[in-house]
């Protein structure tokens, strides 16, 4: 029975959020009081609105196979969406409906990355991105940044990363895990040094737009040089609250659409068929419809951030959006609590775990060894209690 696996899933790593997440759980249901901060998921309930969409095209019988790409009126909702929140022009022969975002990065990677490709990936990136291109038999060329430039790559940083194997740069703004996010000025620098390699494809993961509490989402795609190279991704997850019901796309130049949708109709075929007429009530409605969440996550990111800042030793940046924090939290590396010696980030996040029954998630997954990741879409109270607990166990 040995190696009967393949070494494409024994060399892959576990998703370190979900990993946690479901230590998490099992620890709860052993009967311990855990807060968990592990996992970005959005804990409001999905607006009725959308719910009863779904509960309509149930009863209309939506119950075949979709076409592989999506319906045809959701991929003009997606295309409405585009123009409207970013002022991009896509063509319906340029979307592909995806089960979620990470399928949507899974079938670009398998699509546009040959063995030895190379792709830029400023750290900390989104715990995926790696295994993701490395499942595509490329090669994750990590840039990393640090809470002095807002944990943003810089354009000679760039620069300097860029080699005749470059294929590809993946990046998330705002941020996961560092709620950065890239202003136009500073994604305009990033397009001039691509403008000098016009082989170099951009995969922008916009699933955070909306959870932006500077204002003023920036797609790369609509800078100048930019739309024919850009594969922008975005979904439903987050700005709605529907994790579950696994609904991504992408805006892309017609032949990677295409790529994607010839991929996904050998692996998965097309997205679940209720969740996709829901998602055309998601996308049709106004922004201001989820305007109470991003308050909600607005007003967390402040408690948050008061609440951590009374701890000693977290050094942090201010996250401009998503719903995470990323302390750097290396002043505790070499020293022992209550114990336990910390060496590591995950030594940190382990400790956290086991004595503050706090779940976060450690900065080595996101590639930047310094920090934990902290998820504040959680109540307040929990909030609270998480912080206070960590405040005790240190
Ligand atoms: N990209 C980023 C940056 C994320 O945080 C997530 C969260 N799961 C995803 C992609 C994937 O989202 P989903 O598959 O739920 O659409
Ligand atoms: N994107 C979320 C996170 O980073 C959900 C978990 C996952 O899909 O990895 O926690």
């Amino acid at each position: 029975m040995s190696n009967h696996l393949s070494n494409r899933i024994t060399n892959m790593s576990t998703s370190a959020t979900l990993a946690m997440a479901a230590k998490a759980r099992e620890l709860r249901n052993s009967g311990k009081d855990i807060i968990g901060l592990s996992l970005g998921e959005p804990d409001f309930n999905i607006p009725d609105f959308i719910k009863d969409a779904a509960k309509q095209a149930v009863d209309d019988n939506y119950s075949s196979y979709s076409p592989v790409d999506g319906y045809a009126d959701l991929k003009q909702s997606i295309a409405n969406k585009f123009k409207r929140d970013n002022n991009l022009t896509y063509g319906l022969n340029q979307i592909v409906v995806s089960t979620g975002a990470k399928q949507s990065l899974a079938n670009i990677a398998m699509c546009m990355l040959n063995k030895g490709d190379e792709v830029i990936l400023p750290a900390p990136y989104w715990v995926s991105y790696s295994d993701i291109v490395k499942l595509a038999e490329g090669t994750p060329v990590e840039v990393p940044t640090s809470i002095d430039t807002d944990f943003k790559m810089t354009p000679a940083q760039l620069e300097a990363a860029i080699t005749p194997n470059t294929k590809m740069m993946w990046f998330s703004s705002p941020c996961n895990p560092s709620g950065s996010v890239y202003s136009k000025e500073e994604l305009e620098g990033l397009a001039e040094v691509l403008k000098k390699h016009p082989n170099i494809y951009v995969v922008s993961d916009e699933i955070y737009e909306h959870i932006n509490f500077r204002g003023g989402h920036v797609s790369i795609a609509g800078i100048d040089g930019m739309y024919d190279r850009t594969i922008t991704v975005n979904g439903v997850s987050k700005a709605f609250a529907m994790t579950g019901w696994r609904i991504g796309y992408i805006g892309a130049p017609e032949s990677i659409a295409k790529a994607c949708t010839k991929f996904q109709g050998q692996i998965t075929s097309g997205a679940n068929a209720i969740a996709q007429r829901a998602t055309i009530a998601a996308l049709d409605a106004p922004v201001s419809k989820i305007q109470f969440m991003i308050d909600e996550f607005h007003k967390r990111r402040d408690l948050i951030l008061e609440l951590l800042g009374e701890v000693e030793g977290f050094k942090l940046n201010v996250p401009e959006g998503a719903f995470y924090v990323f302390p750097d939290i290396s002043d505790f590396f070499g020293k022992t609590l209550n114990g336990t010696t910390i060496n590591t980030a995950s030594d940190f996040s382990m400790y956290l775990l086991e004595n503050a029954n706090v779940a976060t998630v450690t900065g080595e997954a996101f590639g930047n060894p310094n920090c934990i990741r902290i998820s504040y879409a959680a109540a307040e109270k929990e909030l609270r209690e998480a912080i206070s607990r960590i405040k005790a166990v240190l």
